[in-house]
């Protein structure tokens, strides 16, 4: 099997200032082509480091992809540390000089010797033109084995992933067939799912494997199939999958790899019905990723975001007199908050949200993470109350996607 190791170069990444997400997303698109990701190691912009580092990871991975270090300010010291470690010099590329000029005249900004510079690259590599940015990816092969550097700018990188990186490594490489496919489930955590599916899991081949993956209150169930060639394995890989999805079609969300937002878009698309949410404690977070969807001008209409009582009363019309016997976090409120979405968005359905995110802001009755969620079209409204029991931003997200699918719930209910 080809291996890879990945290397992400740059103090911002030890000190935790910049997420590493460049590693993540090379994995991923490694993975989909059947090449194993050995090692993901990150380290500072420190020469001594970057030279035992990549001596180390070439002697365990075909492949050292390397991303960071490539700008044009001091601190960045990949190129000269690329060339010790190669054992060549930097030499002018013509091509990536014409570049560089040509960005900064067109912007009427005078070059500075450092963006000279960027087109400065090892004598032995082979340059991987960068359309989004001025430092070139750099490609090396050395005892057979291949390095490819790459600037640390995520945008940048994965351009140059797309364009030249993956296409070369397919073509070196006689890489298997991986074929994926998820089943997104709700309302069962997943040592209940596993004790649920044990015998279809001990029947698996050797060469699909089942993940658990749970996020949000979702639990995702990826089958991975390794193969020959694309067709037969996608088919076998079907197989399993399908009765995967028929001893589990009781707590299903999705038979895809998809977003709330584009889970309930499909749902209200394929009816031709029309959505609105009244959001209190997201904010609009449940608005933003139905609106994430492109084509959601179709079936949502608005949102209103009600985060003061005053405004629960005022664009909603929420009874002042509710508000005052139970409280913005209750089933009579969130009811009523439906209600009035429904007429002021003139929408088939509506989601409404109140609860207490925390830290503070709990109470002996209603703690934080007390949660009301509503949803409703014209014929009827269910309500749920949750208590979430994690920080302000989870316990958000997860009001949002519960009150997301109780929607989905409605409109199958509906049908
Ligand atoms: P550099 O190529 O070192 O000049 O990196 C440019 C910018 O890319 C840095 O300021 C970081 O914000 C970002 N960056 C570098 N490495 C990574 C990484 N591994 N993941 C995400 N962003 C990164
Ligand atoms: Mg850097």
């Amino acid at each position: 099997m080809v291996t890879t190791s990945i290397i992400t170069i740059g103090d911002e990444l030890l000190i935790g200032q910049t997420i590493d997400t460049n590693s993540a997303w090379m994995a991923q698109q490694l993975n989909a082509m059947g090449i194993w990701v050995h090692r993901r190691v990150a380290i500072g912009d420190v020469k001594e480091d970057i030279l035992t580092t990549m001596a180390k990871e070439a002697a365990v991975s075909d492949i050292i992809l390397i991303t960071g270090g490539l700008g044009p300010t001091a601190d960045d010291i990949t190129k000269p540390t690329l060339c010790e470690y190669f054992g060549t010099r930097l030499v002018q590329d013509e091509e990536v000089l014409k570049k560089v000029l040509y960005m900064f005249e067109s912007r009427g900004l005078p070059i500075l010797q450092r963006n000279v510079d960027q087109a400065l690259v090892p004598a032995s590599c082979t340059v991987l033109s960068n359309d989004r940015g001025s430092a070139p990816g750099m490609w090396f092969e050395k005892d057979g084995k291949i390095y490819v550097s790459m600037p640390g700018v995520p945008h940048e990188m994965k351009g140059i992933m797309e364009n030249h990186v993956l296409p070369r490594l397919e073509a070196h490489f006689n890489t298997p067939a991986v074929v994926h496919h998820t089943l997104i489930t709700s309302g069962m955590g997943e040592s209940f799912v596993a004790e649920r599916i044990t015998d279809f899991e001990a029947k698996l081949p050797p060469h699909i494997k089942l993940a658990y993956l749970p996020s949000y209150s979702l639990l995702k169930l990826r089958l991975t199939a390794q193969g020959a060639d694309k067709i037969t394995t996608a088919a076998e890989l079907g197989i399993y999958f399908t009765e995967l999805k028929e001893r589990l079609v009781d707590i299903t969300v999705a038979d895809q790899d998809l977003t709330m937002g584009e889970v309930l878009g499909g749902l209200l698309k394929e009816r031709g019905k029309t959505v609105g949410t009244a959001e209190s404690c997201t904010g609009g977070l449940i608005a933003s990723w139905i609106t994430a969807v492109p084509g959601s001008s179709n079936y949502f209409k608005g949102s209103v975001v009600a985060y003061a009582n005053e405004m629960k009363v005022k664009m909603l019309g929420v009874q002042a007199a509710t508000l005052q016997a139970h409280g913005a976090v209750s089933e009579a409120t969130v009811r009523e908050m439906v209600t009035g979405a429904l007429q002021l968005l003139e929408t088939d359905y509506a989601i409404a949200v109140s609860g207490i995110m925390g830290p503070d802001g709990g109470t002996p009755e209603k703690p934080v993470g007390t949660v009301w969620i509503a949803v409703g079209s014209r014929q009827r409204t269910t309500a749920i109350k949750y208590h979430l029991r994690y920080d302000r931003e989870r316990n958000t997200q997860m009001t949002a996607v519960y009150a997301m699918n109780e929607l989905r719930k409605l409109i199958l209910q509906e049908d």
